[in-house]
């Protein structure tokens, strides 16, 4: 790699931009092998629908600590994760729920609570922090306290990591192997999961792969003094998760859905989640599950 590290990337050799681009990187795909032992029960399609339960966590992140801004994610803990869990339990779909450690600690109940509902706890940062400005060695002690939070509070170690906003710092892979989780979800490189490369080096990662287009927030977050503003009517939102649905079940592959309480949990669009596992359910031929179950599920194709 160059040592000039003032070259512009039109100026970087061969080994610099070889280098930024395999040092995580997508190995082979984990799809099971075609046929009808693919998913549990035959089924056509694994859907994976996960709750990034921020609430109060990104706007303290930014030192945004006014009442007002408080208030905006309490409202996902108070008012939107009851309604969650009341939708998900009639349709009985077990989610993943990924919750920053701050969040456990304000509201200890809220993770336990999430499992003894069969759902799934995972890692979600400390403080919804920043990764991409931490050193190794914070982001390793930040995550291993969370780590150490959701497993005294729940009784189960997570086995799965989301990183804040799914940022990627040059240590986080490390990190993830280090605190030894089976799988991570927070890159974008396939539909289905894969392995993660380090530098061209298989690490027995699953990633269960994520994208904008199947998260609530750049379609619904609000900030009054930014340029963000809802920009699309809630159940024409529906209608891409069904295609982005159908596709997956088409395909006999992997729909994954990334919501977040204080934005999906008003009641015009929650609506969308239920037509969404309504349609889901009609086809009586889905598996859906927690990412921690998909990643076991996939996890044979590591040894192959
Ligand atoms: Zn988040």
């Amino acid at each position: 790699m160059t040592t000039d590290d003032t070259a512009q990337p039109w100026q970087w050799d061969e080994p610099t931009w070889r280098g930024h681009v395999e040092r995580v990187r997508a190995g082979r795909s984990l799809l099971p092998a075609a046929g009808p032992d693919r998913w549990p029960g035959g089924a056509a399609v694994a859907v994976a629908i996960s709750f990034d339960s921020d609430h109060e966590t990104p706007s303290l992140r930014d030192g945004e600590t006014s009442p007002g801004r408080m208030a905006q994610g309490e409202y996902g803990a108070r008012a939107a994760v009851p309604r969650i869990l009341e939708l998900l339990h009639r349709h009985e779909a077990p989610a993943s729920f990924y919750v920053p450690a701050v969040c456990a600690l304000l509201r200890p109940d809220e993770a336990p609570g999430y499992v003894e509902r069969g759902h799934e706890v995972a890692v979600h940062g400390w403080i919804h922090e920043r990764n991409t400005q931490l050193g190794h060695d914070d982001e390793l002690d930040l995550l291993g306290r969370a780590v150490d939070v959701l497993t005294a509070q729940t009784g189960v170690r997570p086995t799965g990591i989301r990183t804040p906003s799914w940022d990627f710092s040059d240590s986080t892979l490390d990190v993830v192997r280090e605190l030894g989780f089976a799988y991570d979800s927070s890159l974008m490189a396939d539909d289905v999961p894969y392995e993660l490369l380090h530098r061209g080096e298989r690490t027995g990662v699953v990633e269960i792969p994520v994208e904008w287009i199947r998260d609530d927030a750049p379609y619904l977050m609000m900030d009054r003094f930014g340029g963000l503003r809802p920009w699309m009517a809630p159940r024409d939102l529906l209608q891409i998760w069904i295609d982005e649905h159908d596709a997956a079940r088409a395909a006999g592959g992997v729909f994954q859905l990334t919501l977040h309480p204080h934005i999906i949990g008003h009641p015009s669009r929650l609506l969308v989640l239920d037509r969404l596992l309504e349609h889901i359910r009609s086809t009586d031929d889905a598996w859906i599950t927690t990412h921690a179950a998909l990643a076991e599920h996939v996890a044979p194709g590591l040894r192959d």
